[in-house]
């Protein structure tokens, strides 16, 4: 018998949600009419400054792609007034968190986390064999008190996405900023802003003002939501140097493909397309809010994509949607039990949501 270590064999195997196809063959219907909204894609597609990218790309895959992705990371570094030294690329801003961990973390270090959290975070700590301490969250909100309160002096790393995921809650720059003036300059604080795209430009984060004022700041983003290029895995990370250069010393060499190398450089320069994405959001939150509202349905203000709404056994009203058609994400493995987290969709994919959580509730 091989002998694995201890951490391990407790790890869990990452459960996806249900994919189109696979649902569409099971209830014998074209994948077409399937509305899947438990990933928090973006229901416009791909940037398509993005596609005509990759389709001018030459189409010659025997060469590895460039180990540091330059052309993305000098774009990445003028959009965002930084050395290129200060931007770390990995193959999904997942892959940045790990790398996070593993140039931060090992047996008896520990890593420090909201309650609600994203679960690469935990993932990520428990594949090297650290400690971890959850600090709980009872209004979903991060309590950055007690992220504070459990750092100790095994803590290397605290993780915090902002807006979070599943809970699509909000920290105000106010308490982000006194929450960094007091976390000990040994410590590093990864921000994860995925979804930064989705807020109002007067509530993001002064990202790069706080890394220069704060050297144990990482703020991490990703092309997969607002870009929709969720398929080609492609994300990155801006620290100061001392902390972008060990976290590319853990990098997997060429985890980066070329193809989501180009098609990130191109996206970052589709501004209307974010717009598009950020308005579309928008107008799909506030009808889903009068939807819950009718339906007399608890639901959790989002500041991101998604909307956390409270329903009773989150498993089963999954499962009875899904034989509608519809996939939505439970959140049993997040502790949420009676709660799902509904994607925003196209107007008609949310109007296919709320019809099919209508006959549910109803039924
Ligand atoms: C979706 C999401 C990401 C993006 O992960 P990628 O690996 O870049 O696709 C990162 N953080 C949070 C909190 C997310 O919800």
């Amino acid at each position: 018998m091989p002998n694995f270590p201890e951490h391990i064999e407790k790890l869990q195997p990452y459960v996806p949600g249900l994919a189109i196809n696979a649902l569409a063959a099971q209830l014998g219907v074209d994948p077409s009419s399937i509305v899947k909204v438990a990933s928090n894609e973006n229901p416009l597609g791909t940037s398509k400054l993005a596609l005509e990218a990759l389709q001018k790309a030459t189409q010659e895959f025997a060469l590895y792609p460039d180990n540091d992705s330059l052309e993305l990371t000098e774009a990445l570094a003028k959009y965002h007034n930084v050395p290129r030294e200060w931007i770390v690329v990995g193959s999904g801003s997942e892959a940045v968190l790990s790398m996070a961990a593993g140039a931060l973390l090992t047996r008896g270090k520990k890593a420090v986390y909201s309650q609600y959290s994203f679960q690469a975070f935990a993932g990520a700590a428990q594949r090297v064999g650290a400690s971890h301490a959850v600090v709980p969250s009872p209004d979903f909100r991060v309590n950055l008190d007690g992220l504070l309160a459990s750092i100790d002096a095994d803590t290397t790393l605290v993780y915090i996405a902002n807006p979070g995921n599943p809970t699509g809650t909000f920290l105000s720059n106010e308490e982000l900023e006194a929450f960094l003036s007091n976390v000990p300059p040994s410590v590093v604080v990864l921000l994860d802003e995925a979804y930064v795209e989705y807020l109002p430009v007067e509530l993001r984060s002064p990202a790069i003002r706080w890394i220069h004022q704060f050297p144990n700041l990482m703020v991490t983003r990703t092309f997969s939501k607002a870009y929709g290029l969720a398929g080609l895995r492609v994300g990155y990370g801006i620290a100061q140097p001392e902390i972008a250069d060990m976290l590319r010393r853990v990098r997997p060499p060429f985890s980066v493909t070329r193809l989501a190398q180009i098609a990130a450089a191109a996206a970052l320069a589709d501004t209307q397309f974010l717009a598009k994405t950020a308005e579309c959001n928008a107008a799909g939150l506030a009808y889903l809010y009068t939807a819950l509202n009718e339906l007399k349905l608890e639901f959790v203000e989002s500041f991101a994509n998604f909307v956390l709404v409270k329903v009773g056994d989150g498993n089963a009203l999954s499962q009875r949607l899904t034989q509608r058609g519809v996939i939505v994400r439970p959140l049993k493995s997040y502790g949420l039990n009676e709660w799902i987290r509904i994607s925003v969709g196209s107007q008609s994919e949310n109007e296919t949501v709320v019809n099919a959580l209508r006959q549910e509730i109803n039924a």
